[in-house]
Order: structure tokens, then C-alpha cells, then sequence
């Protein structure tokens, strides 16, 4: 253990050991005669510490609480998840970070979490802002107990992780049902749309890893969510020939930007294998020749369908909202509603256009007048009850003798 230790980084080791694993910083210094500069002994604890040989226990609350407690018995950690939609990649890399000093790991998602839990770290993750509140206030009484940090873009949009932790292979074991690989092999982004917080957050668009950083090699699908990976286009060729060399699918979740699509790009992108389709967004009405000669390139490149965010209610009117989905649809691609405000839920006619251009069946087979009519009159309603039927004669067939149903037989 002591292999390559200073004799000062042994001392401290020793008076742990015969503190029984704790003591604080001050009575370590008393031990060591006081003769100790300040700057070498906590240079000789950073470095213990980045070993894992050692570590920080801070307590809290109450008058004697110290910050200077070091200790050398493994923590047990746990990681609040508040509302990740998708395996949160900050956790993971915090519980790989904490399971190679030995500590002991939990998860659990939710804000429902008892008011003082038996653990020395808390990490809590709150994605959306409308869990903030909660979040914040769950952090502040989980401190009374343990040392607690609380992070995410619905509470904070500058803290990160310190880079020994960011460039961590994820822990996958978190989420058992994970069966793809997730991360950024880009952060930032070339522009500052109003209503995102991408620019703000990360800055200019920068590459950050490649994918041997977080891609599992027993997973044969990457997710990846970069915001806008066509803003650095020799990035881009690493990246794709890095995924295509590997023979993996490949989902890039935040949508790709269709106004910087060009030859070049396109052929790289016709060569990848998406799954489940190809992202793009269409987020301003004004942006429409850039879509459709965007749309053009692809289609000469090969690719036919692609599926494309649509922001609506974020200066548009609901006339050119519908608009941006009815042109999608003529240019034989899927649409996906956004919404803004997600108050606008409520609303019959926004609501009506989100089932109707994310839901396949409607999209594909009808026009908007025609399934807000089916709705209205209820033929919307049988269908769906028809549907249903037939499902169920699919699932549990009814028993057949040479080609009789017999089931409606009395023997
Ligand atoms: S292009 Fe996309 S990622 Fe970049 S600022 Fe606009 S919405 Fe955000």
C-alpha cells in the first residue's frame, strides 16, 4: 500500500491507522510536530486522496462540525435521480468515481426520499427546472445528516464535474435496463437560439471525448447527445468513422442542425446505420429554404426519411406551426411536436396536433382536419376500439381445426 509513498504521505497513513481510520487534519499536524508547512502537507493529502488511499469526511451540523476530517474507511454514497428521462450520465460517472475508491454505491430516482438517510455523500440530479424546488429543498434537509451536493440543469447551469470524473467510463451497472452507450463527444454550440440553454451552459461548440471514452463494448447502439456535432466538421468525419468502424448504431438524440448539411456530410451520414431514425429540427418558420434544400441534399445523398423536432409556440402562431408539419409531411418526412409551454397540453387544438404528428398511424394515413374530425364525431374512437380488437385476435387467435374456428362449437 505504501509503495511509492512520501515519508511524510507514510506518517499520515500510520497515525490513521492508529486513530482507528479518522482524525482530523489539525490533530494529524499536532501528531507530526507542527514543523510541516502548510502547502506540502495538504499537497501529501491531495495526493493520498487521488490515490484513493484516503479521503475527505466532512461533517455537518451541530457546533462541532469540522471540514477538515480525513479518513481512511470507504464512504457509502448515494445518488438521487430526480427526474432523468434517460440514464443519467453525471451519476454514473460519480458512482464509477466512488466505486473505484471503494465506496459503497445506491441509487435511487425520486424526490421521495426519507429526511435523514444513513449515508456520508448525497449527490442529488434534478434535470427539469419544475423539479427544482423540490430538489433544493430535499438537499437542504438531507444536510442536517450528510454531506450533500446537488447539481443538473434545472438547478444549475455552471456546475460540472471535476475532469478526473467527466472523462470516467460511465458505471452502467446504475441502470440495469441501459442497453446502449451514452455521452458527448461535443459540447457547445455555434448558435444562441432564445430559447436554449446550450450556449449559455457550454460555451462555444468544442469537442470533449471520442467515443472509447463511454462506449461499453458489449453494447452494440451509442446514444449520443451532442447538440450540434455538424458545427465541427472534421470532428464530425472522427467521430462517424470511429461509429462505422465499430459496426454501431447510432442515435444522436438532440437532433442534428439540417442548415449545415451539405454534400459531403450527407454521403458520411447515408453511411451510418440510425437507430431508431436519422433527428433533425425545424424550429423556425423562417428557416424553411434552408430545410428544404437541407432536405434535398439528403435525398440526393440517399436518405429518404428523417425525423424532425418541431418547436411550436415559441414565436409562431399555431397556423405556422401546423404549416411546418403539413410541409414536412409533403417532403415524405416525420415531424415531432414540441412543445414550449407545456401548459399549452391543456389546450384542445395543440394537444390534438401532438397526437396526431407523433403518433405514426395518424400521421401517415391522415390529415389533421380529417383526425381532429374523427376525434370530434368518435369514428377516431371505434377505430381505436377496432384496433384494439384486432390486436387481441392477434395476441390470443381463436383455436382452429383445419381451417374451422371452432370455438364457438358446443360439443
Ligand atoms: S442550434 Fe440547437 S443546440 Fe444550438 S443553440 Fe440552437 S437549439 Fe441550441
Amino acid at each position: 500500500m505504501s509503495r511509492g509513498l512520501s515519508a511524510m504521505q507514510r506518517s499520515i497513513l500510520q497515525i490513521l491507522d492508529e486513530k482507528h481510520g479518522m482524525t482530523s487534519t489539525k490533530t494529524l499536524k499536532t501528531a507530526m510536530h507542527n514543523d510541516i508547512c502548510d502547502q506540502s502537507f495538504y499537497r501529501s493529502l491531495n495526493s493520498l486522496e487521488k490515490r484513493g488511499l484516503i479521503w475527505w469526511h466532512r461533517e455537518h451540523g451541530g457546533p462541532q462540525s469540522s471540514s477538515g476530517l480525513v479518513c481512511l474507511k470507504h464512504g457509502s454514497v448515494l445518488l438521487i435521480d430526480a427526474d432523468s428521462t434517460i440514464p443519467n450520465i453525471a451519476l454514473m460517472k460519480l458512482s464509477a468515481y466512488h466505486k473505484a475508491r471503494g465506496d459503497t454505491v445506491d441509487l435511487h430516482r425520486g424526490l421521495k426520499v426519507p429526511t435523514k438517510v444513513d449515508y456520508d455523500i448525497v449527490y442529488i440530479s434534478c434535470i427539469y427546472t419544475h423539479h427544482a424546488r423540490a430538489a433544493r429543498r430535499l438537499a437542504k434537509l438531507l444536510s442536517t445528516s450528510c454531506e450533500v451536493h446537488l447539481g443538473g440543469s434545472g438547478v444549475d447551469l455552471k456546475t460540472t464535474l471535476p475532469d478526473e470524473i467527466e472523462h470516467l467510463m460511465p458505471d452502467y451497472v446504475l441502470y440495469p435496463e441501459c442497453n446502449y452507450s451514452i455521452g458527448y463527444t461535443m459540447r457547445g454550440c455555434i448558435r444562441s437560439c432564445d430559447f436554449c440553454q446550450v450556449r449559455g451552459k457550454e460555451g462555444y461548440a468544442h469537442p470533449v471525448a471520442d467515443i472509447y471514452e463511454f462506449w461499453d463494448r458489449r453494447h452494440k447502439k451509442l446514444v449520443l447527445l451532442d447538440n450540434n456535432i455538424l458545427a465541427l466538421p472534421d470532428w464530425f468525419k472522427k467521430i462517424a468513422g470511429q461509429i462505422k468502424k465499430e459496426n454501431l448504431r447510432v442515435d444522436w438524440n438532440q437532433g442534428l442542425d439540417l442548415r449545415l448539411v451539405n454534400e459531403e456530410n450527407a454521403k458520411i451520414l447515408a453511411g451510418l446505420h440510425f437507430s431508431p431514425y436519422m433527428r433533425f429540427a425545424w424550429d423556425d418558420i423562417k428557416s424553411e429554404p434552408m430545410i428544404r434544400r437541407g432536405i434535398e441534399i439528403l435525398k440526393a445523398a440517399g436518405i429518404k426519411q428523417a425525423m424532425f423536432y418541431v418547436l411550436c409556440d415559441f414565436n409562431s402562431t399555431f397556423e405556422e406551426d401546423l404549416y411546418r408539419i403539413n410541409t414536412l409531411k409533403d417532403l415524405g418526412m416525420k415531424a415531432f411536436v414540441m412543445l414550449y409551454n407545456k401548459e399549452l397540453l391543456k389546450d384542445k387544438r395543440y394537444n390534438s396536433l401532438m397526437n396526431f404528428s407523433n403518433a405514426r398511424m395518424h400521421f401517415y394515413t391522415q390529415t389533421f382536419e380529417e383526425y381532429c374530425t374523427g376525434r370530434e364525431d368518435g369514428t377516431y374512437k371505434l377505430k381505436a376500439q377496432e384496433r384494439k380488437q384486432r390486436l387481441e385476435i392477434k395476441k390470443n387467435p381463436p383455436p382452429v381445426l383445419h381451417g374451422i374456428d371452432i370455438s364457438s362449437i358446443e360439443f
